[in-house]
């Protein structure tokens, strides 16, 4: 059992609300050191670990393509 498994994972479609999505998500479990020591105000943390979704189908109930799924999920910050 590796770190690094991948997960399949099964989002709701970001449209319907009612086709699922599915995923795969790599957690992001290696730290990414950059200087982050300059505090940016106003520009929020961006401080979430690195994880990786890859949205691999599209919605089967609304018919949206999976670059439109992913986009609009990428855009409410789900993956
Ligand atoms: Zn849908």
């Amino acid at each position: 059992m590796g770190a690094f498994g991948k997960h399949y994972e099964q989002l709701a479609c970001p449209f319907c609300e009612r086709g699922i999505i599915n995923c795969i998500f790599i957690p992001g479990a290696v730290s990414m050191k950059r200087a982050v020591t300059a505090s940016l105000p106003g520009k929020g943390t961006f401080h979430k670990s690195r994880d990786v979704w890859i949205v691999q189908s599209g919605c089967n109930s609304c018919g949206k393509k999976k670059e439109e799924v992913e986009t609009e999920l990428r855009k409410n910050r789900v993956i």
